[in-house]
């Protein structure tokens, strides 16, 4: 039989009642419920950590200018600055969450972990985190499935989406795997794994979705930073045995309580926070401009 991924409690339960472990459990599900084969699984996350990698890469390495012109280079920037705010990796775990993001914002290719708009923040930070700790490639896979189980409980209690729960729901879901995949890769356990995860949403509760102009551009690719900041910071709280003190169950039902209770203008819409700023606006008329110039003279109305 395979576990239902419907809370963390029920997940911690069953990997107790069957001695696995967490990633285990994962990789149970796809062969259970989806068919899949254990080989299978294995060659898709690394096929998915390579397509991580190499977003931050070219991210780093290429122009990443969008054509709204909201997105110029940032990542780079950021990784060659001369002044570091706290130490050099932490500067590299800012440029290169920026850095994957970009490159979802110039339309290349990434991973969707869970969404495109969150799809800086597991490759930032678990590139970073190998590099510091000289971790296995497939290490890293296992934090990928400790971050696959996460999401599909959010998924379940709450959301994944912008549209549905707002921000919080992309990058906070995204910090979230990506902290329990950091505590898991340093030899947390169960309980550590969980707190890192309460502790993210704690952190992130609340975060609208605003996106200027309609683009997943501003504030996506700033936040897919900061999300990677909170998702090590709340590892790193979660591995001194540091309680979040609600419980991570209770954690996601209050991110499905607040998305529930948000209102659509702060749902993907576009319509309020900074995208209903003045500076917003006049970038989404500009932006509205640029794409009417473009189109074929037969497809404008008369
Ligand atoms: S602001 Fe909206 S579109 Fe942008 S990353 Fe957050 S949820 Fe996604």
């Amino acid at each position: 039989m395979s576990y239902l991924f419907e809370s963390f409690s029920g997940w911690k339960a069953y990997c107790e009642a069957k001695n696995i472990s967490l990633f285990d459990s994962v990789i149970e599900y796809e062969v259970v419920q989806k068919g899949n084969t254990e080989e299978r699984i294995w060659d898709g996350l690394l096929k998915a950590y390579t397509v991580m990698r190499e977003a931050v890469e070219t991210g780093l390495k290429e122009e990443m200018n969008s054509r709204s012109g909201m997105i110029n280079n940032g990542a780079k920037k950021v990784f060659h600055h001369p002044l570091t705010v706290l130490s050099p990796e932490f500067q590299k775990l800012i440029s290169r969450a920026l850095a994957a993001k970009e490159v979802n914002s110039c339309m290349g290719r990434v991973v969707a972990a869970p969404t495109a708009g969150a799809s800086g923040i597991l490759p930032g930070t678990l590139y970073t985190l190998q590099e510091i700790h000289g971790l296995s490639d497939r290490k890293i896979l296992e934090g990928l499935l400790v971050g696959a189980g996460i999401a599909l409980i959010i998924e379940e209690k709450a959301s994944l989406a912008g549209a549905v729960g707002g921000c919080q729901a992309e990058t906070g879901s995204a910090a979230a795997m990506a902290a329990g995949a950091i505590v898991h890769c340093l030899g947390g356990d169960v309980d550590q794994v969980f707190n890192a995860v309460a502790i993210t949403i704690q952190c992130m509760l609340g975060l609208v979705c605003d996106p200027v102009a309609g683009l997943v551009e501003v504030p996506c690719v700033v936040r897919n930073a900061s999300a990677a900041a909170i998702a090590n910071s709340s590892a790193q709280i979660a591995l001194a045995y540091v309680s979040a003190v609600i419980p991570v169950d209770e954690c996601v039902e209050a991110m499905g309580e607040i998305g529930a209770s948000m209102e659509s203008r702060y749902k993907e819409t576009a319509m309020g926070g900074l995208a209903a700023t003045l500076t917003g606006q006049e970038i989404a008329k500009r932006v509205l401009i640029q794409d009417i110039e473009i189109l074929p003279d037969e497809t404008l109305p008369e």
